[in-house]
């Protein structure tokens, strides 16, 4: 539809919601250059997030293929071990991120010591190490150093606060 009709629609709409305000001259008229500048960012705003998409999928696939390889080499390709797995892949879903998630946990389970090294959550390990909620990693399972903080004795924090 051409950006003036649209404009003309919205103006049309506005003075028959809003008669007092549009004839006392409180509402705007929407212009034809309002309406094709809405549409250039909407345009834009789309092909931005189909490039994040695309960009998104490119690299978990990448991950569950580099994940597929480390196990099938886990178990040296053995494929009495790997035809039931491929056969329970095939049940999930298309979506690459079954296949990562699948791929992630065969790995945990044949080849845990390749796991820190390929952990997406690697960039958290210092920070969750710092908290002793995390005394490992919850995606890997590596065991994150934690050293807990000396407490101050007791006495201090009273002089502290006072
Ligand atoms: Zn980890």
């Amino acid at each position: 539809m051409k950006a003036s009709t649209v404009a003309k629609q919205k103006n049309n709409r506005l003075r028959k919601r809003y008669p007092l305000l549009w004839w006392g001259g409180l509402i705007e008229p929407v212009t034809a250059e309002q309406v094709e500048e809405k549409r250039r960012f909407h345009i834009a705003k789309q092909a931005e997030s189909e490039e994040r998409w695309v960009k998104f999928h490119a690299d978990v696939l990448r991950r569950a293929h580099e994940y597929m390889t480390i196990v099938i080499e886990a178990v040296d390709e053995d494929w009495r071990t790997l035809q039931p797995m491929f056969d329970q892949l095939r049940k999930y879903p298309a979506a690459p991120v079954y296949a990562s998630t699948f791929w992630w946990r065969k790995l945990l389970e044949y080849a845990p010591a390749e796991a820190p090294r390929l952990c997406p959550n690697k960039q958290f390990h210092e920070a969750w190490g710092a908290l002793s909620a995390h005394r490992q990693c919850p995606t890997c399972k590596v065991a994150l150093n934690y050293v807990p903080k000396p407490t101050p004795p007791r006495q201090l924090i009273i002089e502290g606060i006072l």
